[in-house]
């Protein structure tokens, strides 16, 4: 079994297939975690755990592209029906994240690609906070999404200084494009990561796929974003998540079987997939 370890097939945008991308992944044996990023993605990331147990796990999370500061909205229509804004609200995820099929708490972090303004910056990380105080509480494990500025570590760098000492649910680092040293520090934590279709289309990130040890090596397609290359311009799914299997296998000199072993272990450890 494959496990596409973040992938949002509970978007709007597979309303209309939603049913043919599932028997396509489940011919090709992959298995995902869904993941939520407001309210609305988050309880249909439960809705459809419940429909595939076994198969499709959820994450529920506030995203940091959604954090409100005067006119920093990120709205993405392949994402969620609804043009408003959302503020975050404790109580509602605090309730979420103790549904048995949630796995993680996030995506939550810092995105200062999106959100750089400094008073965005701050808010980001009170809400990020707020999650990682929720997965403590339910002795879950956090599914992270920070994005530096461009051609900067920044926000890595702040998010690691934000992590309570005591942390001890450890998590992944989703989508990481952070160099070695980052890496390092995130591994001193505990933490692993994953890697998508990116990696088909740029090799800014092999030093880093080849330096991680076997256990901190997770897949993902993050589906329906970044396309692998041979499915360049369409919509991603999580049957594609091959090319990237075979991307990793070649960067660290081994069969497509040994990655798919050991990303699906990593998966089910991190996530207690059951
Ligand atoms: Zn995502």
């Amino acid at each position: 079994m494959i496990i596409d370890a973040h992938t949002h097939l509970n978007f709007p945008v597979f309303d209309n297939d939603r049913d043919g991308v599932f028997a396509r992944m489940f011919a090709a044996d992959v298995s995902a975690i869904t993941v939520g990023t407001n309210k609305e993605t988050s309880e249909s990331a439960i809705a459809l755990a419940k429909a595939y147990p076994g198969k499709i796990w959820a994450t529920i999370g506030f995203h940091p592209g959604h954090v409100i500061e005067a006119h920093a909205w990120h709205h993405d229509k392949n994402e969620q029906k609804s043009p408003l804004p959302e503020v975050f609200n404790e109580n509602i995820f605090r309730a979420l994240a103790r549904e048995k099929e949630v796995v993680a708490i996030g995506e939550c972090g810092l995105d200062y690609f999106r959100n750089p303004s400094e008073g965005t910056k701050k808010k980001q990380a009170e809400v990020f906070l707020e999650q990682v105080a929720i997965a403590k509480e339910v002795k879950k494990p956090l599914m992270i999404h920070c994005r530096p500025s461009k051609g900067s570590q920044d926000a890595y760098f702040d998010l690691l200084a934000l992590l309570p000492k005591d942390f001890a649910s450890c998590g992944v680092v989703h989508f990481f494009v952070g160099d070695k040293d980052v890496a390092r520090e995130f591994l001193d934590r505990s933490f692993a990561f994953t890697f998508g279709g990116v990696l088909t289309l740029t090799s800014d990130f092999d030093d880093v796929v080849r330096f991680l040890p076997d256990e901190a090596i997770l897949i993902e397609t993050d589906a329906p974003y970044v396309s692998p290359k041979a499915f360049r311009g369409k919509r991603n799914e999580p049957s594609f998540i091959l090319e990237t299997i075979k991307t990793i296998a070649a960067l660290r000199g081994k069969i497509e079987e040994d990655i798919i072993s050991l990303t699906t272990t990593n998966a089910q450890r991190i996530f207690s997939l059951k």
